[in-house]
């Protein structure tokens, strides 16, 4: 069941966004090489708490992180780790939210350890790319294919693969709600998109095949081939014109 937000709501929306975005953002100052991703994971922990909020993925089906921290080959759903050290050349994807005043917000980002290949960077600037082609087919009267149809072609024209097995979804009182919003779809079809439906957006998209598996750990989704993976993710707000950004990060 899709849930419209009210003006009010969307407010409150907007705050957890906010925090989730600044949480981001310092998480994603802390990455570089040396560094573990367990003490990115502290950072991003400690901003949400002083702001008054909660970390929503911490213990959400047992998830054992504040964020999601993805290292190369991982697509989504890593764990952070004091073992897992960064190293120079390789990607990271942070995902994380938080839970302000019964609200969630949600967002991701990919970012670089020191110097990366042409290659990874590539891939980076496509999926941050395709998150702000998809955002600009979610608006008032289109329907959640829109959104996917546009992220899939872009992507793919590219050579990369674009995961099917996880999905963006509605955002709200619960962390995840309906709809799944798909990264592939047929334009045209699919749940109306209504001014007060919020959304959030998340291209996973892979330098070679689309598919992915899951880990021993039980959490841990990589690619299959083991090439890398990046993974930009916004919350947003339906509305009349162009979609209103609820997870406002900056990079
Ligand atoms: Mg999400």
């Amino acid at each position: 069941m899709i849930v419209l937000k009210t003006r009010r709501e969307i407010e409150l929306l907007r705050d957890a966004g906010r925090i989730s975005a600044e949480a981001l953002m310092a998480a994603g100052e802390a990455v570089k090489p040396g560094v573990s991703t367990w003490e990115i994971d502290e950072i991003a922990r400690k901003y949400i708490l002083r702001q008054g909020a909660k970390p929503n993925f911490l213990h959400y089906n047992g998830f054992p992180g504040t964020a999601c921290i993805s290292v190369n080959e991982e697509v989504i759903h890593g764990i952070p780790s004091r073992r897992k050290i960064l190293r120079e050349g390789d990607i990271v994807s942070i995902d994380l939210g938080a839970l302000y005043k019964g609200y969630h917000g949600d967002n991701a980002a990919t970012f670089a350890v020191g110097r990366i290949s042409d290659e990874a960077q590539r891939l980076i600037d496509t999926t941050r790319e395709s998150l702000d082609i998809g955002l600009s087919k979610a608006v008032g009267g289109g329907r959640v294919g829109d959104i996917g149809a546009a992220v899939c072609e872009y992507c793919e024209s590219r050579g990369y693969g674009v995961v099917r097995d996880y999905t963006g979804h509605g955002v709200g009182r619960d962390l995840h709600e309906d709809p799944p919003v798909p990264n592939y779809g047929t334009a045209g079809r699919g749940a109306r998109l209504l001014p007060g439906m919020v959304i959030a957006v998340e291209p996973m998209i892979n330098m070679g095949t689309h598919e992915v598996r899951t880990l021993a750990d039980g959490w841990t989704v990589v690619t299959a081939d083991g090439k890398y993976a990046a993974h930009f993710e916004r919350t947003v707000a339906i509305t009349d014109k162009a979609c209103d950004i609820l997870t406002p990060w900056t990079l």
